[in-house]
């Protein structure tokens, strides 16, 4: 004889359910366990495809994004300029955090970088998308190379 866990009447050894409560004496012997089993493929493929378990790299896709620039306008104040490139994702997957450098070059003759980062900006698979930087003016630069530095696949 054993103890029911739920309320402890006397019932035979080795039973799966209490006769008086219909308690499970063994929580993997439960029915609703089971149906967490049978769900556990279905979690992993959810997380497997937003990215959770992936853990993709960007530097693994680089060559999948392209850059074009679209637009420099001179901010008229602060020293600043607005550039905006149009961002081509050639990838399966959509990201976001981007972190970046510019690239300020005189004739090809490097002058100076800034970097920053937007958490806002997010690109979606097989598309493109406008970002839009603000960088202080460099003295006699021409050219503005946009490098992405970092992306995350998006997680959600
Ligand atoms: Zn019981």
């Amino acid at each position: 004889m054993q103890t029911c866990k739920s309320c402890f009447k006397e019932i035979e050894s080795g039973a799966l359910k209490c006769s008086y409560c219909q308690a499970y004496q063994l929580w993997y012997k439960h029915p609703q366990f089971y149906s967490l089993i049978m769900m556990l493929p279905f979690f992993i493929f959810i997380f497997w495809n937003t990215g959770l378990m992936s853990n993709k790299e960007f530097s693994d896709f680089e060559s999948e994004f392209s850059f074009t620039q679209e637009k420099i306008i001179d901010a008229k104040s602060k020293n600043r300029l607005l550039i905006t490139y149009k961002v081509k994702n050639d990838t399966e997957y959509q990201w976001d955090n981007i972190r970046y450098e510019i690239i300020s070059r005189n004739n090809g003759e490097l002058l100076a970088s800034e970097s920053d980062n937007n958490y806002f900006w997010v690109i979606r698979p097989n598309s493109e998308s406008f970002l839009t930087v603000n960088i202080q003016i460099v003295p006699n630069a021409n050219e503005w190379e946009l490098k992405i530095k970092d992306l995350e696949v998006s997680r959600f």
